[in-house]
């Protein structure tokens, strides 16, 4: 049997993130392999409790809402306190693998002194025993490992598990109090939060997204926009292009930058390195378009155009539109 904790991610406006979904998604998982229940923890300012009630209908035993002001803007050191304090008794602690969980859960594994699986891909059990299914060198390779510790403190890839619907029913809430930081949230003042507002779809979650390469260079988003817009697509982008600065750094697909499985990937002047196939091999139908007809991103790519993207992207863009009029 195990019991659960699925720490909520709230954006700014105090709206649940969909990573929440994914992690309730594994919960339940974990629940069908081994038995037990989940609680959903959900921590934030004034507007937890709020919050709290958007996951009123997905099946958590309870949920736990620390509401409190010195959580109303994310702060890893203020938030894992909190976490770490709220997990006791139980035998997982549970986020995505998000920027969020990526930052947060390291820390409450930290203060737990617990064994921390990240980034896992599939959750298995063997002899009674959850197993975690991890991507390693660039996703070239799995390993597997079970946890020794009490509680187990895991993040799980949001492209690997699909948002949880809904299961009806009620949650009761619970209050829990803030604990206090230590010395380290001391040392930390939170200034403000400088976020890009897009009418697109999140890169993480969206389905379909257009991704530009190096090859775009200064053109990146004359080319890449107008067939994202055609597409109603997210836009990513190849680390080469992040570092030249045609891109933003939070557009990066891959390895070391988001790990996207949309059901459509459109990968334009991308060479396909392994780093950038980490990040997007699971995407549904994998569409390249490449000068070289030789482009690792061939390999693996449902529909392939050898063609100058300058001249095809453009010709593409015209046709979607005509296809939209008819
Ligand atoms: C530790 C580490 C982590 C990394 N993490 C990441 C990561 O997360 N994400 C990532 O993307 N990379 C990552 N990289 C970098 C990765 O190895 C590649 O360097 C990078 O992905 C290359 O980007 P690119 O395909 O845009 O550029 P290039 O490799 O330069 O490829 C450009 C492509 O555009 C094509 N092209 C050129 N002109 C045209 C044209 N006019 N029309 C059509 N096609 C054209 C070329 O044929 C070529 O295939 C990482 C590297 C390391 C070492």
């Amino acid at each position: 049997m195990s019991e659960v904790l699925v720490v909520a991610e709230l954006s700014s406006d105090g709206s649940v993130r969909k990573t929440t979904q994914s992690a309730i998604h594994a919960a339940r998982r974990i629940n069908h392999l081994t038995g037990g229940s989940f609680a959903i923890l959900v921590a934030g300012g004034e507007s937890a409790k709020a919050s709290a009630e958007q996951l009123l209908n997905y099946g958590a035993g309870r949920i736990l809402v620390c509401a409190d002001p010195s959580l109303s803007s994310y702060v890893a050191e203020r938030y894992a306190p909190v976490v770490a304090s709220a997990a006791k008794g139980f035998d997982v602690v549970l986020t995505a693998a998000s920027s969020f969980g990526k930052d947060l859960m390291p820390r409450v594994a930290g203060r737990l002194d617990a064994a921390y699986a990240a980034d896992c891909s599939e959750i298995l059990a063997e002899g009674g025993q959850l197993v975690f299914k991890r991507p390693m060198f660039a996703g070239n390779a799995f390993g597997f490992c079970s946890l020794e510790s009490k509680p187990q403190v895991v993040s799980v890839r949001q492209s690997e598990f699909e948002a949880a619907e809904p299961s009806g029913g009620q949650s009761p809430l619970e209050q829990v109090p803030v604990t206090a930081p230590g010395a380290a949230a001391q040392r930390i003042e939170f200034l403000s939060l400088d976020q890009v507002k897009s009418e697109r779809p999140e890169l993480a979650e969206a389905r379909v997204v257009v991704s530009g390469g190096r090859a775009l260079k200064e053109q990146f988003f004359q080319v890449i926009e107008p067939l994202a817009d055609a597409l109603g697509a997210a836009i990513g982008a190849s680390r080469a292009a992040c570092d030249a600065g045609y891109a933003p750094g939070d557009f990066q697909v891959g390895q070391t930058g988001k790990v996207v499985a949309p059901e459509l990937y459109v990968a334009i002047g991308i060479s396909g390195a392994i780093q950038h196939i980490a990040g997007m091999k699971s995407s549904r139908v994998i569409v390249a378009i490449n000068k070289d007809g030789e482009a690792p991103i061939f390999q693996i790519a449902d529909y392939g155009l050898v063609a100058d993207l300058f001249q095809a992207v453009p010709e593409l863009v015209t046709a979607l539109r005509a296809r939209k009029k008819a």
